[in-house]
């Protein structure tokens, strides 16, 4: 299968990326993989990319202007030079914007939020809050496909060769609209809640005091992510919210604390990996849906768990 990955902007492999070049590497077969960056002089891209059998690596030759109409002309002009017939990448709001965008332009199947796509291009999606798998199988020469994170166990991969970059032009003319500022967003060190392998979560039970479950997820490396009772308190931003009304999240870990379990929060975590809840009620909903559960005072738990942990870190470190 002829697989075209596109990167969007990033300069460095995200856990999401090595996901998406896994499974191209799988469905391309003896085929090799091509990639586009739609940041100009992508710098170490190039050599995060040896071992995942990419050929040639696109990138503008220039910063471009117009963002989504210009990426879109990017994209257009990558597919016409690899010629691919199946075209991956993350699922963001760009990626899932250009990909439409192309699908539309090319009549191609377009079918976002993927957990898996088989070599017959059978692709696997989790619909209605995870209470059901579906197989949807594009009917098209060619087909854009977005994949969730969490979905692919990346492989390490060998010291492969570092692919050539292509530089690609595009010009577009008569934009309707032009970008006049960016603001980027607060950086954190925390990963990406939708991204993110491990998640730490505060309910209500936490009561004000989110710092604690912001110190766990800092010894697990997790995001932070809260409940609605949590966010409407004001404890923390609304862009942290998992649930219905908030974010979908599908890590391997989902460690959440003074969380009931209402349905509206459960239809943006069930899907998690392994779901470990703390709560001093034994009759908590999320007891029915939790892997592990401890029945007990969060102020106490969470402190004796950081605690734990640091020990464990602690006797693993050379001394
Ligand atoms: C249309 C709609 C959309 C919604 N969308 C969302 C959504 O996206 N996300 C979402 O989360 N909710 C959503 N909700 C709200 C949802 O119904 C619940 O009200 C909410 O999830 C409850 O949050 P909570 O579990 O933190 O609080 P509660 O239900 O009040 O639960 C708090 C829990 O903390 C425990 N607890 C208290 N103190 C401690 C302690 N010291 N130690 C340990 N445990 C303790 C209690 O036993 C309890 O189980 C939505 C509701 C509606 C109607």
């Amino acid at each position: 299968m002829n697989v075209l990955v596109d990167l969007g902007h990033t300069r460095r492999l995200r856990s999401p990326d090595r996901e998406v070049l896994t499974l191209a590497r799988t469905l391309a077969g003896s085929d090799t993989v091509t990639v586009l960056s739609h940041a100009p002089e992508p710098g170490d891209l190039a050599a995060d990319l040896g071992g995942y059998r990419v050929a040639t690596l696109f990138a503008p030759r220039e910063e471009a202007p117009d963002l989504s109409r210009t990426d879109t002309a990017l994209l257009d002009a990558a597919l016409a030079e690899s010629g691919a017939n199946l075209v991956l990448g993350a699922n963001d709001a760009d990626t899932t914007e250009w990909f439409a965008r192309l699908a539309v332009r090319h009549g191609a199947a377009v079918i976002t939020d993927a957990v898996g796509v088989a070599e017959d291009r059978t692709v696997t999606k989790s619909v209605l809050a995870g209470g059901y798998t579906t197989t949807v199988v594009p009917t098209t020469d060619l087909a854009f496909i977005t994949l969730a994170p969490n979905s692919v166990t990346t492989e390490d991969v060998d010291d492969g060769a570092a692919p050539e970059v292509t530089p690609l032009s595009v010009s577009v003319s008569g934009a309707a609209a032009t970008v006049t500022g960016t603001t980027a967003a607060p950086a954190s060190s925390r990963p990406k809640l939708t991204e993110a392998k491990a998640v730490v979560v505060g309910g209500r039970g936490v009561n004000g005091n989110f710092a604690l479950v912001e110190e766990l997820a800092d010894e697990l490396g997790a995001a932070v992510g809260a409940s609605r009772a949590a966010v409407d308190a004001g404890w923390v931003e609304h862009a942290a919210q998992v649930g219905q009304t908030g974010v979908t999240v599908s890590p391997q870990l989902y460690l959440c604390a003074g969380v009931s379990g209402a349905i509206q929060h459960r239809a943006g975590m069930q899907t998690a990996q392994t779901i470990v809840a703390i709560n001093k009620d034994e009759n908590a909903q999320i007891f029915e849906i939790a892997d592990f559960g401890v029945v007990g005072d969060l102020t106490k738990v969470i402190p004796q768990l950081i605690e734990a942990l640091r020990e464990r870190k602690g006797s693993s470190d050379p001394a």
